[in-house]
């Protein structure tokens, strides 16, 4: 509720600035901007940033300070989450929970980086698919830099999460605009907010036109200002177009300049609008609010949004007092589930009380699961597109990403045809044995030619883990798809999982649980 009333307050107060032209301080100005462009930047219009990410900007008023927003989703920021912060990364009004974890790439650059204004940090995949590649990405008239975090955190892959890591970040971005960061995502700088807007959208988009161009074959014309090699010049005089553009893709000047920022804002505001008021009451008993929440982690995983389930495919939960239980929908589209369709099962998939004749035939690959592994307590079975690719190619999946790291040398695949010829789905608790049997002690494993079976130590830790886990694939795929050869994470995984995260209410924490905020106000549950 206070996210809501804040974020009315925030549409209200922007109303105001726009109608009335009410005078506010220029600091003001600069942290209302900063909140709006967190949305802008997280719109589908843009895409750089999604429930990870920030863009952040030095104060006007004391150059030695900088804000960025607290540790939420970009798409939920109001100015009032919007926290000053001193160029080692200390929160000015004194140190918070909720602190933004990467806040160090920000303090160190504005340190080294007088002339730098705004930060933009985000983790879209088409730039972590060059971060990967041996395939530089064109930029400026050179490549983008890459940073590998590896090299100065003792071999392994991560977020910059310290002043020290954040100080070499700051060291390999140099006097440049922009670098990538290996497995993770890129770091573009520039002279105001609108302009770090502009600039990051425009590395996003050069990343994707590379991609199509590599995907299309043929030579790829260097100078956007000549005839590709090859093309046919028409008839008739030569002549120089006038706007010709440079090309350059991390180029910080914006002639568009205010045009862009007008458009950029509607988008924003939009989004104010539309965001943030759904599902914000839970039941008061955990159980009942556990149940809840499966419902929506059903519909958030067939969301447009996350793309890992379509009519088919289905979430489980265990039983959070009762090891011996778990619950899951009866057989419906996982889009649709309510709580009322839940069934709790012993781990036989037996239904407690009367027998049910409403069951998925798939069952048996949570109640097998569940028995076999006791540090599991939810699961996931679906047919998700990108990752039965690779359970069906000789192509190998293997981690790109930070998220992609617990894949770490590979999951295992499963051939139903080698344990029972007769059947192409997981239909008898012995195949669900099998199955369960050859995960061992990984998060999950490819079933060839059919699918996925994932789990977690929490619900919420789950649906972050696969929507990780299919984005992983997909900037595999697209490193693939430049040709070259590919950097992937070594030293990734293999430590133990962090503990599971539960969300604490609306609109904050941190980990999972600001992805589940995120996600679970982007559906709701009406029929
Ligand atoms: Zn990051
Ligand atoms: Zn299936």
């Amino acid at each position: 509720m206070r996210l809501f009333l804040s974020m009315g307050a925030f549409a209200l107060a922007l109303g105001l600035a726009l109608v009335a032209q009410t005078p506010r301080s220029t600091e003001q100005n600069l942290i209302d901007d900063l909140a709006i462009a967190n949305r802008i930047l997280s719109s589908d219009e843009l895409g750089v940033l999604r429930v990870y990410g920030h863009v952040s900007a030095r104060s006007q008023r004391n150059r030695e300070r900088f804000y960025i927003a607290r540790s939420i989703a970009p798409a939920f920021v109001t100015p009032g989450d919007v926290i000053e912060h001193d160029l080692e990364g200390k929160a000015v009004a004194g140190t918070r929970a909720d602190q933004n974890e990467e806040r160090f790439i920000d303090a160190a650059i504005y340190k080294t980086r007088p002339d730098v204004m705004a930060v933009v940090h985000t983790h879209s995949p088409e730039l972590i698919a060059f971060s990967v590649s041996s395939v530089g990405l064109a930029s400026g008239g050179g490549t983008a830099p890459v940073y590998d975090i590896r090299k100065f955190n003792k071999g392994r892959p991560g977020e910059i999460t310290t002043p020290e890591l954040g100080r070499t970040l700051a060291e390999a971005l140099g006097r440049g605009t922009g670098i990538l960061l290996h497995g993770h995502g890129a770091v573009v700088v520039s002279t105001s907010v609108p302009v770090a807007i502009s600039a990051a959208n425009s590395l996003r988009r050069a990343a994707l036109l590379q991609t199509q161009m590599t995907a299309m074959g043929g030579a790829i014309n260097p100078n956007p200002r000549e005839y590709p090699e090859g093309r046919v010049r028409p008839a008739g005089p030569a002549t120089t177009p006038a706007n010709a553009s440079s090309g350059g893709t991390l180029d910080t000047r914006n002639n568009a300049g205010d045009r862009a920022w007008d458009h950029w804002k509607r988008i924003g505001s939009r989004m104010i609008q539309t965001s943030g008021i759904k599902n914000s009451s839970r039941p008061a008993d955990a159980l009942e609010a556990l149940k809840l929440d499966l419902a929506i982690a059903s519909r958030v995983l067939s969301s447009a949004g996350l793309g890992i389930m379509d009519t088919a495919g289905h979430v489980s939960v265990r039983h959070p007092k009762n090891p011996n239980r778990y619950f899951i929908s009866r057989a419906i589209s996982p889009g649709s589930v309510t709580p009322a369709d839940l069934i709790e099962n012993d781990l036989d998939s037996n239904a407690v009380g009367a027998p049910r004749d409403d069951e998925y035939l798939e069952v048996h690959i949570h109640g097998q699961i569940y028995k076999a592994r006791p540090d599991v307590m939810a699961v996931i079975h679906a047919h998700t597109p990108e990752l039965v690719a690779f359970g069906q190619s000789s192509v190998k999946l293997r981690p790109v990403s930070n998220g992609g790291a617990f894949i770490a040398d590979g999951l295992p695949l499963w051939a139903i045809g080698r344990f029972d010829p007769t059947q192409t789905i997981v239909t008898t608790p012995e195949l669900g044995q099998s199955l369960a049997q050859t995960i061992g002690k990984k998060a999950g494993a490819l079933l060839t030619g059919h699918g996925i079976a994932l789990t977690d130590s929490s619900l919420y830790g789950l649906v972050n883990r696969v929507y990780d886990f299919r984005v992983n694939a997909m900037i595999q795929q697209q490193a693939i798809l430049l040709g070259g050869s590919i950097n992937y994470l070594e030293g990734a995984d293999t430590e133990t999982p962090p503990a599971p995260v539960v969300p604490t209410g609306t609109g904050g924490g941190l980990g999972s649980a600001r992805f589940w905020e995120y996600w679970r106000q982007q559906v709701s549950l009406d029929r």
